[in-house]
């Protein structure tokens, strides 16, 4: 060990060595809390004589403990025994270990993540007696809310008996929630299991009616070390105070923060305790402690940071869109470790939610070729290789899962053409298979080129052996083997990069949750592990991800919470345009904090409208304004940036190093096979190798060597060193139209390029489309999920709240077209138990809550619409038209569409009316909405009649929005039909995810743009 306090300020010294029971540790963002903390640790070791295994030493989370263990024993540098470094639910499991007779709990009993609680509650939805919890067609997020409250609830120590009791008086939602609590409580307990809010409330208990406990810890640990006292919940405050009260000393450290949570508060229950102020930050400059003070003053209170030279350090950004703000922060990166040389891993962008922000500012920063990573527990599951599994565990439990059927068959070791898997979609279609029995059929379609047949022979064996085990196999075993036989694990082996390692580790932790999952449920079976999987993937409550205190490879996308204790040179914090709660607040602050060198903040609209259409309009952030002019910097407006022709090359570098890595693996797995075509094979990948020279060739040229002389000058070298074979098939390749002939925001993607053409599936009609209001939003929205549904026309089980809008609009419909006679609120209730029945819905669980909706909605629409006693009419306008259709020619495209209602306005006029069932939107977030602008195009062009109102009518809450004329501007949308025609027409499918948009696709297993 070497001198325990070389390279230590004064004020951190003093903290090491101060002799004090109770030490409180305060200081400023940087100033080297934790390494105090470990410093003291060997302090006492090498003084004290205690040995290092001794103090209990208590992490943030499990980073902070293998960070903190790590750093120990680089100190000590000597043999000892397993450190004491845990988190607090380490803490517990080892206490309700020790101590299960005492805290009256089953030793064995497993503790059961977010996740797994979730499984079980989705499996007993349908009991769950909900009226005041609207599950918005979404049972999952409703689900995953409840269980993440209900963790929250137990972290403040509060159980499911003592919210009953709080709340028995109380409003009727939250004595439902009670309920809820109590059910999900009584579920645990069902299956012998434990949560770990459930198991620190037990210890918390248990220390409280059995104090000896604690002495008895103090015996075994007389130090505790606890960091980031105030990041901990009142529940962890509360244990770790308990085991204090033992006679073990405490050392806290935590920031300046003068509130109950913070370090300080200690001070009144040890009102002898030795209070040292670490107020200089080693890390932070002093541009960053300002900005972060600005946000949250309590974050870096009297806090003085590095000087830096830098005049750049802190900077602020104004975005008009979430994709302007991802290019721009991809650009940023680009040139920072392009030109600057930073590593990758030294950068940060800290996102709103990993799970809505994270795959926009992934794909921006892949166009720039950027290796980047997302961290937090939801992106495990959108990891590739998860996906992989993940799909055929999908597939496997549900043959018309088509979306989950189609990845497997993109994905290898089938890679089907896309032309081909469209074929197999028209069968299944046509037919009214589901897709693996579209398979078994195709296989015999004169249709499919033999190549495809024997890619679709493949994927039906391995569905077939892997369905066969499917109930009989354990799940651990049965994932482990889906794993081998799709040939994931042998893939990765090949290549030699960073992150294909992580995959391998990702692949083997999916193992472990089945493992864990068949130690919760030892009952269970793969296919019920497989549904678990499949929801909780889907319900984005995640999985924690592995942590270790090494650095990630790439760039780091990540939440606040999920970046907690560590530190990055570049960071870029993305937050939304409105104001933040002090929650909020706090999170800016301490994301802003991690930066050493230089801290970017940016704001961007982050309404779904402004998300889905990249609405040109910079909002400011309140805060993030009082922030920059606490510094006296000006805002940076950034504006949504059409591609360039660097980043193209340098995305179309980064796919084509993929496909060759990919095609390696391919290729060297079928040496060993009896085939003639071998050494065409093996000339394939040597080709995509020198199309890859030829792509770092090009980026590489001089800045202003145009590119068509330089690639004719690669090309002769290139072709110089080739085969002949590899010459004819070099000539051959697409990739130099690629390079010349497209703007490169227009490229056609490279896969796309060598795909044979999907032209016979587009929806053709002379030399342009036939296209709807619907298809027109939809490519607009993203021109990917336009593929999935519309060209490859993937089947999915419609949800059932868009059975629930069909439903209404079909009682509406038929509500209209009634014999005058009949009466209306009678005939409305008999339409709708008609359409209920025709459409298999039933009346429990959520089914029942919106048949309710549905009941009162379409009552209060016929006594409006009648003028019955009491209720007005619904709008100033005679109804004219129901269900009126349309047809009409734009350019080369035929539109076609049908108007829910159309009413005559009273001062001349028409006021054009769709029903919606969904959640209400504002005008402002319909700014840019085709659908009525095309509707009003079409009754001047179809009518001959003129639309002077637009309106959505929310017959659920009862709410139009009005959409008035002026913004009924034809020239816009026939710009926008004009466009979405062009890139269909050009079969240019790239994805564009958005919060909003991917929120909502049942494509995202499917689609490349969602995984990491
Ligand atoms: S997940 Fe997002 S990016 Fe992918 S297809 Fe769906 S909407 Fe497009």
């Amino acid at each position: 060990m070497g001198n325990t306090l070389d390279g230590l300020t004064d004020a951190q010294r003093d903290a090491v060595t101060r002799s004090a029971e109770t030490l409180l540790i305060a200081g400023a963002p940087g100033a080297g809390k934790t390494e105090v903390l470990a410093r003291r640790l060997c302090w006492a070791s090498r003084e004290q004589h205690l040995e290092p295994h001794r103090p209990l030493v208590l992490a943030r989370d499990a980073y902070g403990c293998a960070a903190l263990a790590a750093r120990i024993e680089t100190l000590l540098a000597s043999p000892h025994e397993e450190l004491s470094v845990y988190t607090v639910s380490e803490l517990c499991e080892r206490l309700t270990a020790e101590q299960a007779r005492a805290a009256g709990i089953d030793e064995l009993a497993p503790v059961l993540s977010a996740a797994e609680r979730l499984a079980l509650l989705l499996e007993r939805v349908q009991q769950l007696e909900l009226r005041h919890h609207d599950f918005r067609g979404r049972p999952l997020a409703l689900l995953a809310a409840i269980v993440r409250r209900i963790d929250r609830l137990k972290s403040e120590l509060v159980d499911a008996q003592a919210y009953a009791a709080a709340t028995s008086d109380g409003e009727e939602r939250e004595r439902e929630f009670a309920e809820l609590f109590i059910a999900h409580d009584e579920l645990l307990a069902e299956h012998g299991a434990l949560d770990r809010g459930g198991q620190l409330i037990a210890c918390v208990r248990t220390l409280r009616r059995e104090p000896q406990i604690a002495s008895e810890i103090a015996l075994r640990h007389p130090l505790l070390m606890v960091d980031d006292w105030e990041s901990r919940s009142l529940g962890e405050r509360e244990l770790l105070t308990l085991i204090a009260a033992g006679g073990a000393r405490l050392t806290a450290t935590g920031d300046a923060r003068t509130g109950d949570e913070g370090v300080l508060a200690l001070a009144t229950r040890y009102p002898l305790a030795a209070v040292v102020d670490l107020t200089e930050s080693l890390r932070c400059p002093q541009a960053v402690l300002s900005a972060a003070t600005a946000l949250d003053p309590d974050s870096a209170r009297g806090a003085s940071g590095r000087p830096a030279q830098d005049r750049e350090v802190a900077r602020f950004w104004r975005c008009a869109s979430l994709r302007a703000e991802a290019q721009r922060t991809a650009a940023e990166l680009a040139r920072l470790t392009r030109l600057e040389a930073v590593e990758p891993q030294r950068c940060a962008v800290i996102v709103r939610t990993v799970a809505t922000d994270g795959p926009v500012v992934a794909e921006a920063l892949g166009e720039r070729g950027v290796p980047h990573r997302v961290l937090g527990a939801s992106a495990f599951f959108e990891r590739i290789e998860v996906r992989d599994v993940l799909a055929w565990l999908r597939l496997l439990i549900d043959p018309r899962d088509a979306a989950a059927v189609v990845r497997a068959l993109s994905r290898p070791p089938i890679e089907l053409h896309a032309v081909d898997v469209a074929r197999c979609l028209q069968l299944a279609r046509r037919r009214k298979l589901d897709m693996v029995s579209a398979l078994a059929v195709a296989l015999a379609s004169p249709q499919l080129p033999p190549e495809a047949r024997e890619r679709i022979a493949a994927f039906l064996d391995l569905q077939r052996a892997a369905a066969a085990a499917l109930d009989e196999e354990r799940s651990d075993l049965f994932v482990h083997r889906l794993i081998e036989r799709l040939g994931l694990r042998r893939h990765q082996l090949f290549s030699a990069r960073a992150d294909d390692v992580e995959r391998l580790v990702n692949l083997g932790r999916l193992e472990e949750l089945a493992a864990r999952h068949v130690r919760a449920l030892p009952r269970s079976t793969p296919r019920e592990f497989a549904a678990y999987a499949a929801a909780v993937a889907e319900s984005g409550i995640g999985e924690p991800e592995v942590s270790d205190a090494g650095p990630l490879p790439g760039v780091v996308i990540a939440s606040a919470r999920d970046v907690a204790g560590r530190e990055f040179d570049h960071v870029f914090v993305l937050t939304s345009a409105e104001a933040h709660d002090a929650a909020g607040l706090r999170a800016l602050a301490s994301a802003s904090t991690r930066a050493r060198e230089r801290l970017v903040l940016s704001c961007a609209p982050t309404s779904s409208h402004s998300a889905a259409n990249g609405a040109r309009r910079p909002a400011t952030a309140p805060d993030l304004d009082r922030a920059r002019a606490a510094l006296g910097l000006e805002w940076e407006e950034v504006e949504e940036q059409l591609f360039g022709p660097a980043a193209a090359l340098h995305a179309l570098f980064g796919e084509r190093r993929d496909e060759l890595l990919d095609s390696v693996a391919r290729v060297g797995a079928r040496l060993g096979e009896l085939r003639f075509d071998t050494d065409l094979d093996v000339t394939h990948v040597v080709v995509r190798l020198l199309e890859l020279v030829k792509l770092a060739a090009l980026l590489e040229r001089r800045a202003e060597q145009p590119l068509l002389e330089a690639l004719a000058d690669i090309n002769a070298r290139l072709t110089a060193a080739a085969t002949p074979l590899a010459r004819e098939i070099l000539l051959s390749s697409p990739l130099d139209e690629l390079l010349t002939g497209q703007q490169a925001a227009e490229r056609v993607p490279a896969r796309a390029a060598e795909e044979p053409s999907l032209i016979p599936f587009l929806p053709r009609r002379g030399d342009g489309l036939v296209l709807s209001a619907s298809d027109v939003e939809a490519y607009r929205a993203c021109p990917l999920r336009y593929k999935f549904a519309r060209v490859l026309r993937i089947p999915r089980e419609p949800t059932l709240n868009q059975r629930f809008g069909i439903v209404v609009h079909q009682v509406l419909e038929r509500y209209h077209q009634r014999s005058a006679t009949d009466d209306g609120a009678a005939a409305m209730l008999r339409l709708l138990d008609l359409a209920w029945r025709r459409a298999g819905l039933g009346e429990v669980g959520e089914e029942r809550q919106l048949h309710a909706k549905a009941r009162a909605a379409l009552l209060r629409y016929q006594a409006r619409l009648e003028g019955a006693e009491g209720a007005p009419r619904a709008t100033a306008g005679t109804p004219r038209w129901f269900e009126r259709s349309f047809s009409f020619q734009l350019g080369p495209h035929m539109l076609r569409g049908r108007v829910d209602r159309i009413d005559e306005l009273p001062g001349g006029g028409y006021q054009l009316i769709d029903y919606k069932t969904g959640m209400p939107k504002s005008a402002e977030q319909l700014r840019e909405d085709v659908q009525l602008a095309l509707y009003a195009l079409a009754a001047r062009e179809a009518w001959q009649i003129e639309a002077t109102e637009r309106t959505y009518y929310y017959v659920l809450d009862d709410e139009r929005v009005s959409l008035g004329h002026e913004d009924a501007s034809p020239t816009w949308v026939e710009e926008a039909v004009s466009r979405a025609g062009a890139g269909i027409l050009a079969q240019s499918f790239e994805p564009t995810p958005s919060r909003a948009v991917c929120a909502m696709c049942d494509y995202r297993i499917a689609c490349p743009a969602a995984e990491r």
